[in-house]
């Protein structure tokens, strides 16, 4: 049986992806900064474990590893999902916000590595799944520490896929395009219609399809598979 952390797994995609790794068998460790509340739901549904860490310090992402270590005795997986977005114009930006952008969605993403690359390395397998976003890719206006986080996550993914291939560890990046979760909720029924329209697959993405991405990139049959960036967007970006 394996094991899976997943960041930010209280809500949303992480959520979806705590239930579909629990389902193809895994346990499931999901963290998360605030919602203790939906973190418990989750983990009772999938008889799995909540814990509460801020991704962007550290210290308690260390903590948090060594936590799970002691729980499960191993860590197969890690799935670092936790973001965080704003939007506005970029010289309206104060440093408190930027620092919390690039804190959590590219800092949290490389102290997470970080710490569950010693055993990973020991045993000689890991499945890393990095969350990125179609902004990664190409950039948002408007969004443009948001953007910068999550190329860096990009260059992050392909960076380590070289480095710990060797050690049988895959390093893999999924760049979602517009998925129907509380982040995109405050731009409202009339602009997420229009998203849907614009799509080529003529709807918004859900957690589910997300999760799928993972749960492949996790699978035996993506052993073969590191560095790349998977992006399920419904042809938006292409
Ligand atoms: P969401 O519904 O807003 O959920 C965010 C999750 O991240 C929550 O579990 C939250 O925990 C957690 N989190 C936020 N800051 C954290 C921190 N500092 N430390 C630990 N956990 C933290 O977001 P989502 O839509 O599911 O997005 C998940 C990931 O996909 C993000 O990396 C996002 O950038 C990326 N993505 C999303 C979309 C989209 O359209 N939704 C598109 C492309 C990429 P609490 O519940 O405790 O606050």
């Amino acid at each position: 049986m394996k094991t899976a952390l997943i960041t930010g797994g209280s809500r949303g995609i992480g959520a979806a992806v705590a239930k579909r790794l629990a389902a193809e068998g895994c346990r499931v460790a999901v963290c998360y900064r605030e919602n203790a509340e939906a973190a418990a739901a989750v983990a009772k549904e999938v008889d799995g474990a909540a814990l509460c860490c801020d991704v962007s310090d550290p210290v308690q992402v260390r903590k948090m590893v060594d936590t799970v270590l002691e729980k499960f005795c191993q860590l197969d997986i890690l799935v670092c999902n936790a973001g965080v977005a704003w939007q506005g114009l970029t010289q309206d930006m104060g440093d408190t916000d930027y620092r919390r952008i690039m804190g959590t969605d590219l800092d949290g993403v490389f102290y997470c590595c970080r710490a569950v690359l010693p055993r990973m390395i020991a045993r000689k397998y890991g499945r890393i799944v990095t969350l990125s976003s179609m902004w990664g890719q190409v950039g948002g206006s408007c969004e443009a520490a948001y953007s910068a986080a999550k190329a860096g996550v990009i260059g992050l993914t392909r960076a380590l896929a070289k480095e710990v291939g060797p050690s049988g560890i895959t390093v893999n990046c999924i760049a979602p395009g517009v998925i129907d979760t509380e982040m995109n909720q405050h731009l409202g029924p009339q602009a997420l219609r229009e998203l849907a329209d614009e799509t080529p697959l003529g709807r918004l993405g859900t957690a589910e399809d997300v999760a799928e991405c993972v749960a492949y990139l996790c699978s035996p049959g993506a052993g073969f598979l590191t560095g790349q960036v998977l992006a399920p967007n419904g042809g938006l970006v292409v």
